[in-house]
C-alpha cells in the first residue's frame, strides 16, 4: 500500500483543528493527533512519521501486532483504545505507554499487577458512555468515580483523564452534548478528588473532531479521514 497520500491529510486535519481552536481560544499544541491504524498496513507508520505524527492507535492487540514489528514503531507512543481483555494485558502493558479503554475494576487490576511486575507506569483514561447507548462501551457516569478512585490508588497506573465515543450522527453538532458531558465530568472529578494531572480528553474521531476540539479536546482519535485511501 503506498500512503504517500498520508502527509497532506495530516495538514487538511492540523489546519481545521487549528481552526477549531481559533473559534474556541484553544491553543492547537494542546490537541494531540492520534492517528488509529487499525486497518491500514505497517507500510503506514513511516508515512505517519514523515507527517509528524507522534501519537497512533490500536483497538486489537492482534491487528497492533505487525505494526510493533516494523522498524519505525518504536519512534511512536502507541495507544491502546479497544475492548481490552485481560488476558491480553500482558502484551499491551509492555508496548502501550496508554490506555483509554480502562472500563472495569478487573482490568484496572490486571494492568496494575501487569504494570508493577514490568516496572512500567501505564496512562490510562476511564472510557465513559456519555451518550447511554447501549453498544457503546464504557462505565456510565455516575460509575467513573469509582473507577477513577481505584485507578488512583492503584500502583503502576497514572489516572490521567476521560475517553468517550459519540454515537454515529449524520451532523457533528448533535454530538456536542456527548463532548461537553465528558468535559463537565473531568472538571468535577479532578476538582472533588483533588486529582493533579487528570487533564486529558480523549474525544472526536473523523466525522466529529472540529466539535471535540471546540467543546476541549486534548486527544482526537483519527482513523479513515487520514489512513484511508
Ligand atoms: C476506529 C476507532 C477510532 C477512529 O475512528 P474513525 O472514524 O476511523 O476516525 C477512534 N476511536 C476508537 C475507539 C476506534 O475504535
Amino acid at each position: 500500500m503506498d500512503y504517500g497520500f498520508v502527509p497532506q491529510r495530516v495538514e487538511e486535519i492540523r489546519a481545521r483543528v487549528a481552526r477549531a481552536c481559533a473559534r474556541s481560544g484553544r491553543d492547537p499544541a494542546a490537541v494531540r493527533l492520534v492517528a488509529v491504524t487499525k486497518t491500514a498496513t505497517p507500510d503506514v507508520l513511516p508515512a505517519l512519521l514523515a507527517a509528524g505524527i507522534r501519537d497512533v492507535a490500536e483497538n486489537r492487540w492482534q491487528m497492533a501486532r505487525d505494526k510493533l514489528a516494523h522498524p519505525a514503531a518504536p519512534s511512536f507512543e502507541w495507544h491502546f483504545i479497544g475492548t481490552l481483555q485481560t488476558n491480553k494485558v500482558k502484551y499491551v502493558v509492555p508496548r502501550f505507554a496508554w490506555v483509554h479503554s480502562l472500563d472495569r475494576p478487573e482490568l484496572a487490576r490486571a494492568l496494575s499487577e501487569e504494570a508493577v511486575r514490568r516496572g512500567a507506569l501505564v496512562n490510562v483514561l476511564v472510557q465513559v458512555n456519555i451518550s447511554g447507548e447501549t453498544q457503546k462501551h464504557g462505565v456510565a457516569p455516575e460509575e467513573a468515580e469509582d473507577l477513577v478512585r481505584l485507578a488512583r490508588d492503584l500502583p503502576g497506573l497514572a489516572v490521567r483523564g476521560l475517553m468517550t465515543m459519540a454515537p454515529m450522527v449524520d451532523e457533528p453538532e448533535d454530538v456536542r452534548y456527548v463532548f461537553t458531558g465528558l468535559r463537565a465530568l473531568r472538571d468535577d472529578l479532578k476538582s472533588r478528588l483533588g486529582l493533579e494531572a487528570f487533564d486529558e480528553l480523549s474525544m472526536g474521531m473523523s466525522d466529529d473532531f472540529e466539535v471535540a476540539v471546540e467543546e476541549g479536546a486534548t486527544m482526537i482519535r483519527i482513523g479513515r479521514r487520514l489512513v484511508n485511501p
